[in-house]
């Protein structure tokens, strides 16, 4: 399909996008805004997914929270302000539709979705076709944006393993806890791999060791057992878990030792703190981005509640001050190994007239995805215009999450089926300050909760400064 380019006023093919989702309808937005011709292909109402009730476009399935506001404390807050900064339609949309929720910004779901609908229906740039993708999109589609979240339809899924190569790519998500590793107490834990092997990419002291005597395993395992558990959906209860990543809870239940011969096993390890006492068992934390700022808890998916989850593991020797940058869960996800799949822009590696976005590339969450829309759109406009969109830099949410998405992971081997895991925006996910704000305006020295702020205001300034000069630079790039 061919339109006619509003600004060039030349013809130029449609970039075409598959899935009217968070990500979809941001990305067909963004692209139109540019002056190029989209054409969104959703496959609601012909065909629905199990959790989506209604045809609209970027329909909430779940909570109608985007989460905290506060752009100048919180990660999540910080990522709706570029947003805005950067012309989201998902953010207009959420801003005028509000419901109170303190310093949430929570949205009338029906009021959101339809304000989105309309916006792209009117658009003059914006084609809007009501079919499912059931296969490849076609190859004279030679720009493309695949955003069809984590639940695909079936028949594109087994599409894109196929030329993924990757094994099941729709499959329970079975996500551990990750760790703020400065909430760590390292007097108590500990660095060192098993009998200190290196690996191939490690130091022999990849992980952070928690140990635990024979009586505070014991009330952990009871605790694991006795603990509140989140059901599942009707649909999710037909499909079963891989072996490879069953809840720890699950484990717990196969007998009382299953734990301390399985995650949990003390062997190869010394406590430097007490090296004459052998621990019982062991809870480990393995680096989980490539700054270290982040450690996933090692076997630990479950089924618990998030306060439950909380609650339990702080239970655990070192992790009594624990900060949570993801807790964790299980649901049925699609999403790519992308940190091997995709490239700095999005695209398959193996076949570059297709890009991802949204929460099949690997971040989570409605604004999350939201945000990959934006990327990827830009991304595949400045293709269509011949030029190329440098990302944004690490520092701001938006390359914070691309990073994560395309490259911030460590891969490792022992992480069962894939050790790459959807997330949501967090701080833990940026560079560190060069120097941490150590005193106020008045010149008092912080301490605390204080430093603490200070620094997430810090991550915030920096961010919002840097994402000004890449918008700026990629304006000025675009009209070269
Ligand atoms: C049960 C459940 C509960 C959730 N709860 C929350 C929550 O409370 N808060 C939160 O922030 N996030 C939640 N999420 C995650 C959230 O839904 C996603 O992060 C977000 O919607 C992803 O946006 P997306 O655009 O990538 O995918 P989606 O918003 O799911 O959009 C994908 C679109 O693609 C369409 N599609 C699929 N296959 C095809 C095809 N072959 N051809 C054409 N169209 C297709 C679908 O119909 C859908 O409209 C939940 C997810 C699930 C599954």
């Amino acid at each position: 399909m061919t339109y006619l380019c509003a600004m060039a006023g030349e013809p130029r093919p449609a970039i075409h996008i598959v899935g009217g989702g968070l990500a979809g309808a941001e990305a067909a937005w963004q692209i139109a805004q540019r002056g190029l011709p989209v054409a969104l292909h959703e496959m609601r109402p012909q065909r629905s997914t199990d959790a989506h009730k209604t045809d609209h476009l970027a329909e909430l399935v779940c909570s109608n929270s985007f989460r905290s506001d506060d752009h100048q404390q919180s990660a999540i807050g910080l990522l709706h302000e570029e947003m805005r900064r950067l012309g989201s339609l998902i953010m207009r949309a959420a801003d005028s539709n509000q419901v109170p929720a303190g310093g949430a910004l929570a949205v009338d779901r029906d009021g959101f979705a339809a304000a989105v609908t309309s916006a792209l229906e009117a658009h003059p740039l914006v084609r809007i076709v009501r079919e499912e993708v059931a296969g490849l999109p076609p190859e004279e589609w030679d720009n493309v944006i695949i955003a069809t979240g984590p639940l695909t339809s079936p028949a594109l899924a087994e599409a894109i393993r196929r030329i993924t190569g990757e094994d099941a790519l729709a499959f329970f998500d079975a996500i551990a806890p990750i760790v703020h590793r400065e909430s760590i107490d390292l007097s108590v834990a500990w660095f060192q791999s098993r009998y200190d092997k290196a690996g191939p990419v490690g130091s022999g002291a990849d992980y952070i060791n928690c140990p635990m005597t024979r009586e505070r395993y014991a009330a952990f395992v009871e605790a694991l057992l006795a603990g509140d558990k989140t059901s599942f959906h009707e649909w999710e209860a037909c499909t079963p878990y891989f072996d490879g990543c069953l809840p720890i809870e699950v484990m717990a239940a196969r007998g009382a030792e299953t734990l301390r011969h399985g995650p949990m096993k003390p062997f190869g390890l010394t406590n430097p703190h007490d090296p004459q006492v052998k621990a019982y068992a062991v809870a480990q934390l393995r680096q989980d981005n490539k700054l270290g700022t982040l450690f996933n808890m090692v076997g630990f998916q479950t089924k618990l509640k998030h306060a439950e989850q909380v609650r339990i593991f702080r239970t655990i020797p070192g992790l009594e001050k624990a900060e949570f940058a993801r807790l964790g869960g299980l649901h049925r996800n699609t999403f790519l190994n992308s940190p091997n799949l995709l490239d700095e822009t999005l695209r398959l590696k193996a076949v570059p007239r297709l890009r991802f976005a949204g929460q099949i590339t690997g971040c989570e969450g409605y604004v999350e995805s939201a945000a990959i829309g934006l990327l990827a759109a830009r991304f595949a406009a400045a293709e269509r215009g011949g030029g190329e969109l440098v990302p944004p830099p690490p520092t701001t949410a938006h390359g914070a999450l691309l990073a994560h998405i395309t490259g911030g992971h460590v891969e490792t081997m022992d992480a069962g089926p894939r050790s790459f895991q959807p997330m949501n925006i967090n701080f833990g996910l940026f560079p560190p300050l060069a120097q941490l704000p150590a005193k106020d305006a008045d010149g008092k020295r912080l301490r605390g909760v204080e430093k603490s702020v200070a620094k997430k205001r810090a991550l915030c300034l920096r961010a919002l400064a840097d994402l000004g000069q890449w918008a700026g630079g990629a304006r000025l790039a675009a009209a070269e």
